[in-house]
């Protein structure tokens, strides 16, 4: 065996032990860890003939790397929409990686990890208050999330005209309708040969990033006869907003279309009682997408797609990885190689299994609610301020805001986010730049709030000099 190796394997005790210093050095000053790091650039290495040992390359990473992190899985990191990691979940990480699974579930490759898939998309369903109806994956995010749902709804809508479009190919009668799709579902448009170009916007309601109902029903029958896929957005990243879901719904009754809901964040919603009615209708769905990495706080990279079990024999058209014709019954026959984009997959389940397990569901809805109280706090002391003003209602757990009276927002965003204590990140709403801060993080408590606030109005001062 190769030295290095040698040395190693007779070294794990030594290597875990670093490792989980190194961890606790982090986790234990994420709160301090700056959320800015000015200077990115790192010197291009060689690679050398003979290797350095794990332990000195953890040493190494440490020197040349690790001061360049920033502390986005802490407390005011705000940027994006940016989930912490719990502990159990960090613990079904590191176990994901020490039992190296490859999770497809056909005979002999990751059965039990693809066990524990299924029954980790069960207890999720749970915690949505989503009912037994949909068979669900794990994939990297809510972008492939996203392109899953939207390619089995393509494979559907193929199917109404007598397309198989998974062998046949592509055909441009399929029809996609969106109001304020996130830009993932815009890139799923064009990875899955729609084109990005071609989706139908459907208008938003005055002062909203929701759907005009009315707009979409003209839409729909505009299109009668052509097989059409609706994208409803449960939570937009700038406004959450979210879509009538009951009243497209009633509105697929009429004129059947596909209904995919991009619930990345916003699924989450039904953690907490006094939100959930803003999911009304969505266990009606023919795909959900629920991003884990989010509000589940797993770290990267987790999500979930679920898919109508009526719906099965589309999903492995779509995705199945043999020549042969799938012959019988999908949930007989189950394996992930079939089901989803990927092959050889991660035990990726298994976090978020730690996740739920762990923290049950009085934990989520208390993750929820805790990231929402503290919206309405940011938001509060924006509506009060004379210095900034909301650009949207905080309807969740996002706040966006900008400058009042002046056009220095951007600046303003600049100086704060350099100081290094608050992280937020840009954004337009009707065209003027705002400031988007998302809470999806366990953390963060009132006192980062106050904080926050403190560095908001230091940056705003000498953004306007007084
Ligand atoms: C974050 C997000 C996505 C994309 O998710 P990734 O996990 O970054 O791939 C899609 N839709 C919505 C609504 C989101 O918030």
């Amino acid at each position: 065996m190769n030295i290095k190796l040698e040395e190693d394997l007779a070294h794990w005790d030594m290597i875990l032990e670093d490792v989980k210093n190194r961890s606790l050095d982090f986790l234990n000053h994420l709160n301090d860890l700056p959320t800015y790091a000015p200077d990115q650039r790192a010197e291009a290495e060689v690679l050398e003939m003979n290797g350095s040992g794990t332990l000195k390359s953890l040493e190494m990473f440490r020197e040349k790397y690790q001061k360049l992190m920033v502390a986005s899985p802490g407390p005011r990191y705000w940027g994006f929409v940016t989930g912490g990691a719990t502990p159990a979940a960090i613990a079904g990480d590191w176990l994901t990686a020490v039992f190296d699974q490859n999770t497809q579930g056909t005979k002999g490759s990751g059965d039990v990890s693809a066990i524990v898939e299924k029954e980790t998309i069960r207890l999720l369903c749970q915690l949505l208050g989503l009912p037994e109806d949909f068979n669900g994956g794990f994939v990297t995010g809510a972008t492939m999330s996203n392109f899953t749902g939207l390619a089995v709804g393509r494979q559907w809508a193929g199917k109404k005209i007598g397309v198989d479009v998974s062998r046949e190919g592509m055909s441009s009668e399929i029809v996609v309708m969106a109001a304020t799709p996130h830009s993932s579902v815009i890139k799923s448009l064009s990875m899955l040969g729609f084109g990005s170009n071609n989706l139908f916007k459907i208008n938003v309601l005055a002062g909203r990033e929701a759907m005009d109902l009315a707009d979409l029903e003209a839409k729909l029958i505009e299109h009668n006869g052509q097989p059409i896929i609706v994208n409803c957005s449960a939570g937009t990243v700038n406004t959450v907003d979210f879509d009538d879901i009951a009243a497209i719904v009633a509105l697929k009754e009429k004129y059947s279309f596909w209904l995919h809901i991009d619930a990345a964040f916003g699924g989450f919603a039904a953690c907490s009682p006094a939100h959930s009615h803003l999911l009304a209708g969505w266990e009606q769905a023919d795909s959900i997408t629920i991003d884990c990495h989010k509000w589940v706080n797993v770290p990267y990279d987790s999500a979930v797609i679920l898919v109508r079990k009526q719906h099965d024999r589309l999903q492995v058209e779509t995705f199945q990885n043999t020549n042969a014709p799938y012959l019988g019954d999908p949930s007989e026959n189950f394996s992930y190689l079939n089901f989803l984009p990927e092959n050889s997959r991660r035990f990726r389940a298994l976090p978020a299994w730690f996740g739920l397990v762990a923290y049950g569901k009085s934990g989520y809805q208390w993750i929820v609610e805790n990231s929402i109280a503290r919206a309405n706090e940011l938001g509060n002391y924006i509506t009060g301020s004379v210095f900034f003003e909301l650009a949207a209602p905080v309807r969740l757990n996002v706040v966006t805001f900008r400058l009042r009276g002046t056009e220095e927002t951007m600046g303003f965003l600049d100086q704060m986010n350099k100081n290094g204590k608050v992280f937020m990140t840009p954004t337009t709403l009707d065209g003027i730049s705002c400031v988007r801060a998302a809470f999806v993080n366990y953390r963060t408590t009132a006192a980062d709030i106050v904080t926050a606030i403190n560095e908001m109005e230091a940056a705003y001062h000498i953004v306007l000099k007084h």
